[in-house]
């Protein structure tokens, strides 16, 4: 069984420290994420990839207590949704992500936080799929 990205272009992939694949404007220094094609501040569409920090702190987070609209969402529903935490992770005062968190005990507003990558449910072809998260630096984590 390989491990395939949910999406391309989300994250660098593969990689042993894999970094999320945002967007900085040439113009007006933005950084956005997703990467964009064009600048959501400035009428500029010079958008180079731009790799994001690891580590970042926490914003902002609550639960996802059900399954959201799909697409985009490609997780389980009905009986087998399991609420998870969600968050924005503000990364080096440059851009908040929103991500998915792997655990919602020790949250702190600020706290450091750092990207890894999770299972996220198994493809058509057998392979497993794997999205993004961040999980608290302290290790207080679920140990993904
Ligand atoms: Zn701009």
């Amino acid at each position: 069984m390989a491990q395939v990205p949910v999406a391309h272009g989300i994250f660098t992939w593969p990689s042993g420290e894999p970094r999320l694949i945002g967007s900085r404007c040439a113009a007006c220094g933005i950084v956005t994420f997703p990467a964009q094609d064009s600048c959501p501040r400035c009428p500029s569409t010079a958008m180079a990839e731009h790799l994001l920090p690891r580590r970042g702190r926490l914003w902002a987070w609550t639960t996802q207590e059900f399954p959201p609209p799909a697409p985009p969402y490609a997780g389980s529903t009905g009986d087998a949704f399991v609420p998870y935490g969600i968050g924005y992770v503000e990364l080096a005062d440059e851009v908040r992500v929103e991500t998915r968190l792997t655990t919602m005990e020790g949250l702190r507003i600020g706290i450091d936080m750092e990207l890894v990558l999770v299972p996220f449910g198994a493809a058509d072809d057998g392979n497993e799929v794997v999205s993004f998260a961040f999980r608290p630096v302290s290790g207080a984590g679920s140990g993904v």
